[in-house]
């Protein structure tokens, strides 16, 4: 079933877990996503970043959507970080039913004017939005971005921010950084900013950067309230780990003798991660509060 973000994180922040959103970029990664979402009863979200629309090309998601509507599970197609009002209808003109945009670089005002702007377009057609307060850090092995040193959200801010905006969800920025941390440096978060946010604002609350924290950190601000954690270095890494050990120990050529054990590899994360966000089994409080399928133009 494909839903929008604010059905899927309404019910998720009611019933205190997170929602896996696992970045996408071409079919073997949609089927990890759909497939491990199904085999463990999980509700998930498929983003899809710019650079990675540019690379699927818009016409992969009549498959993608066609998938995810004929699924027993929850699934959210999302657009990740769009940077400007073209990439956002972009996205749903491909059928997309949430977008974030980010305007995070840019100076509190300025981020709210085309924060607003993307909702009051997007709300129209019950697209669902995610706006983005302080920046995500950098650690240089994604191709998502990110500034070399976090900018902690201003709690104070975030309220403001929902008010004027009308967003759906708010990404926080309390230490977390895109790609995989270099062996020298620890990632931090700030569980104190966290949790003077929640005590400010009511809506479902997104952490960016998700991959190579510690699990115990992650867990923790899931218990705290985070609703959505974003996840993509991670589960790649292990698909093209086993895509590397195969290549290099066999003369194999074929993408359906190949993939099948990197796919796995891939799922096992997925799992994982599914565990620590406490979304296994959770697709069933979705059937049993009757969430409709969602379309483009309910509002
Ligand atoms: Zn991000």
């Amino acid at each position: 079933m494909l839903i929008n973000m604010k059905q899927m994180l309404e019910i998720a922040k009611e019933n205190k877990f997170a929602v896996g959103a696992f970045n996408v970029a071409d079919s073997n990664f949609l089927r990890v996503v759909i497939e491990a979402a199904e085999e463990n009863d999980a509700p998930a979200i498929i983003a899809v970043h710019p650079t990675e629309l540019d690379f699927t090309k818009d016409e992969f998601f009549q498959y993608a959507v066609s998938r995810a509507k004929n699924s027993s599970v929850p699934f959210v197609i999302h657009m990740d970080h769009g940077d400007s009002l073209a990439s956002i209808m972009r996205a749903v003109h491909c059928g997309f039913s949430s977008v974030m945009i980010d305007g995070s670089l840019l100076p509190f005002e300025e981020n709210i004017a085309i924060t607003k702007e993307v909702v009051d377009v997007c709300h129209k057609i019950g697209v669902s939005v995610e706006g983005e307060l302080g920046t995500i850090g950098n650690t240089g092995t994604s191709v998502e971005g990110g500034v070399s040193e976090v900018i902690y959200t201003k709690p104070e801010d975030a309220a403001e921010f929902i008010e004027k905006t009308g967003i759906d969800t708010l990404a926080v920025a309390i230490g977390t950084a895109h790609g995989i941390y270099p062996k020298d440096i620890k990632p931090e978060l700030k569980m104190d900013v966290l949790e003077d946010i929640k005590g400010r604002v009511d809506i479902p609350l997104v952490l960016h950067g998700g991959s190579a924290n510690p699990d115990e950190e992650i867990a923790k601000a899931v218990q705290i309230g985070i609703q959505k954690v974003n996840i993509s270095s991670d589960y790649k890494y292990a698909f093209y780990k086993k895509c590397r050990e195969i290549l290099s120990t066999t003369e194999l050529w074929d993408p359906n003798a190949i993939y099948p054990e990197c796919i796995d590899a891939a799922k096992a994360v997925v799992k994982q991660k599914m565990e620590l966000f406490n979304s296994i089994g959770q697709a069933a409080v979705y059937r049993k509060e009757n969430v409709q399928p969602w379309r483009q133009e309910q509002n």
